[in-house]
């Protein structure tokens, strides 16, 4: 932490360490040097460098193969894409169809095997597909908050378990509604755990899976990392994890540079970082709305990201002398098609918004043809796997109106747990 402090895991779930100055806490493993474990299945091949007590069933990985399609087309000699999704030719087996499996993987195996609560997470999709799939593959109680309105975003390729319990805020209430009511429901009784986001260290380091796994198909750590940011979580710990390889000593040295990006007009980090400034820069209100409305890709619209925090988004791309790219929709399209037609593959609005901001990187000079690049596709082949699989959905167990009091949250959540 920003401190400096060393404090012992002694099994339980931190998310923080009462400092006087916050900052995200990291993880210091035992091992210096990691494993690649390749007995192991999925993501637990990495299990050196996750903070975690089992291994779950059905565990998935992110891939990361030698792009020669884009990369002749860009002209860029060592291109190497992470691939998070749907695309059973390449090993990828992301079935809710992106990397928010990677830290639900690391998050629930966090959890101790006699584990009696629940689990909380609040989710406006992505994030709730995928830990939905491995609470329910893997007997975990989950309570889940999700906005009515997204209740499409909420299909499987399985049917859920009981263990899974919805909460829905009515129609017209949003993913800030869906937060304030898991915010009650954890206050309401014990048994509810939050799931922590960012703070996490289980969520981070799963995520950084990502890199560890581009690192161990590139050989050392790569010089430029592309990634679409939301929470900017991701992007955290893909830099926490190039420090990592770094310290192994194995990976070469750490010049990796974090190029990340945001889908315009919502573009908060852009601004605050040509800003230079460590206070996150918020729009009003009504225009947050308004240019959210306007965004295709939504799970990159988060309002309130680890920014400021020491350890956290403005120290990652500052450290690494990165930089934050815009990306218009119609920008963001035409990336979606030439991926598809070049690497054969379909991907996710927000992994478009990334693929944009190579093309634009490239073409400004921001990176160079013989520089070793990753580039984070974080979602895909969504739509072959919706085509293939029937699927599945979860109703919710109750229906609550926006701005409900404590204690009808208290009611409603503690009245599912008899
Ligand atoms: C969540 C998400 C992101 C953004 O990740 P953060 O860690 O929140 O910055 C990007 N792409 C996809 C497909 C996602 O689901």
């Amino acid at each position: 932490m920003g401190s400096g402090r060393i404090g012992k895991d002694v099994g339980g779930w931190t998310l923080d360490m009462s400092e006087k100055e916050p900052s995200l806490i990291r993880a210091i493993y035992e091992r210096k040097e990691i494993r690649l474990r390749n007995e192991l299945e999925g993501l637990y091949r990495f299990a050196d460098w996750l903070p975690i007590r089992r291994m779950l069933k059905n565990p998935s990985v992110p891939i990361c193969y030698r792009s020669e399609g884009l990369a002749n087309d860009l002209g860029l000699k060592k291109l190497y894409i992470i691939f998070n999704g749907w695309w059973p030719e390449k090993g990828a087996a992301m079935s809710t169809g992106t990397f928010k499996e990677c830290e639900a993987y690391s998050v629930c195996a966090r959890l101790p095997e006699n584990f009696d609560g629940s689990l909380v997470v609040a989710s406006a999709g992505n994030t709730a597909r995928a830990f939905v799939k491995v609470c329910s593959d893997n007997d975990i109680s989950l309570l889940l908050f999700v906005p009515h309105d997204n209740l499409d975003a909420l299909w499987f390729d399985t049917p859920v378990a009981s263990c899974v319990k919805l909460i829905c805020v009515a129609p017209g209430g949003d993913y800030y509604d869906s937060i304030l009511m898991s915010t009650a429901a954890i206050a309401a009784s014990k048994r509810f755990i939050p799931e922590g986001g960012a703070k996490n260290i289980a969520r981070r380091d799963g995520m950084g899976t990502t890199l560890l796994s581009a690192a161990a198909e590139i050989g050392n750590i790569p010089d430029v990392y592309f990634q679409a940011v939301g929470s900017g979580t991701g992007a955290i710990a893909a830099w926490e994890a190039a420090m990592r390889l770094e310290s192994d000593g194995r990976w070469g040295p750490n010049n990796m540079r974090l190029i990340l990006s945001q889908n315009a007009p919502f573009i908060p980090m852009v601004e605050s970082l040509a800003a230079d400034s460590r206070v996150f820069i918020v729009v009003d209100d009504d225009t947050a709305r308004r240019q959210i409305s306007q965004v295709t890709a939504k799970v990159l619209t988060n309002r309130n990201p680890p920014w400021a925090i020491a350890g956290g988004l403005y120290d990652a791309v500052r450290t690494t002398a990165g930089t934050i790219l815009g990306v218009s929709n119609d920008e963001a399209g035409q990336a979606a098609s030439r991926f598809q037609r070049l690497e054969g593959v379909s991907i996710s609005p927000a992994a478009a918004v990334a693929v944009s901001s190579l093309i634009q990187a490239v073409q400004r000079g921001i990176v160079t043809e013989s520089q070793t690049i990753a580039l984070n596709i974080t979602g895909g082949g969504i739509d072959r796997l919706k085509q293939n699989h029937p699927l599945y959905k979860l109703e919710p167990s109750v229906i609550l109106p926006p701005n409900s009091d404590a204690r009808d949250i208290k009611d409603a959540v503690t009245s599912l747990f008899v």
